[in-house]
């Protein structure tokens, strides 16, 4: 089956007059060793759908599956193990742990799940992000742009089944953006990892070699092709 699922996926925010109607039905499959872009207009879904994909909000109605597994029946115990265990997160919001250094906090899930990290891998992900001078400082001593990458270099560095990245260049200068791109991509062909992004600059989506279009809640259109190799 897919490594992710979405079956007729509402989300609703708050309720009678109020009520804002986020996702009105959405269903969506993303296979194994696929790198999916998301786009839309702004208030057509993405974050919100993002965050349910990921187990980190709840659906109104539907269901949500991760590798075969429907989150809408686990309770918070299991859905943060299942997090652990299977996902990875390039987000906005860095969620770097203050007191560890940036190195400390690249290691943070491998160390949490019992595994070492690859010397080999360590070293492009920390090079191609440009933090090896960096590695020993902790979040607040570092620029915005580095404690996003810090937290790229986390998600990269687990190769999670899944990677949910939202705006994953958001913060980065043209040139790193496009090299977290490639690795993601790198990533996805060589280890089958499966990745969903959110963005809304076509040069990251041209990375993906799917991308659905969110408008008002629903899909409206979808377009598959190869990926260019020189973006
Ligand atoms: P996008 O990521 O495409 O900009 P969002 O998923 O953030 O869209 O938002 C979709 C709709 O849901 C918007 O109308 C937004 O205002 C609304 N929305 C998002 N989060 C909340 C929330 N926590 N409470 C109420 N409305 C929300
Ligand atoms: P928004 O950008 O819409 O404000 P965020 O993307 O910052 O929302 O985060 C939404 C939710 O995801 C929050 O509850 C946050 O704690 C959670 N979250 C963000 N990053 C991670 C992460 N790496 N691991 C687990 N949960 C996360």
């Amino acid at each position: 089956g897919p490594a992710v699922a979405a079956v007729d996926v509402v989300k609703t925010y708050g309720r009678g007059d109020a009520a804002v109607h986020a996702l009105r039905g959405v269903g969506v499959e993303f296979v194994r060793g696929g790198f999916t872009a998301i786009m839309g207009p702004s208030g057509s879904g993405k974050s919100t759908l993002m965050h349910c994909l990921a187990g980190l909000d709840t659906v109104t109605s539907g269901s949500v599956l991760i590798g075969g597994t429907d989150l809408t029946g686990l309770d918070d115990r299991r859905l943060t193990l299942l997090r652990r265990e299977r996902v990875g997160f390039v987000f906005q919001s860095f969620n770097l742990v203050p007191t560890l250094t940036a190195e400390q906090n690249i290691l943070f899930p491998l160390e949490l799940a019992g595994r070492k990290p690859e010397k080999p891998w360590f070293d492009q992900v920390v090079d191609v992000l440009g933090l090896r001078e960096r590695l020993g400082h902790r979040p607040s001593e570092l620029s915005g742009g580095q404690q996003q990458r810090v937290a790229c270099a986390r998600a990269l560095l687990s190769r999670p089944e899944v990677i949910f990245a939202d705006e994953p260049t958001g913060n980065l200068d043209s040139v790193t953006g496009r090299e977290v791109l490639g690795l993601l991509r790198r990533s996805v062909r060589d280890l089958g990892q499966t990745i969903v992004m959110v963005t809304h600059d076509p040069v990251a989506a041209s990375f993906a070699d799917r991308v659905v279009f969110l408008r008002d809640g629903l899909i409206v259109d979808e377009q598959t092709g190869p990926t260019p190799d020189a973006v």
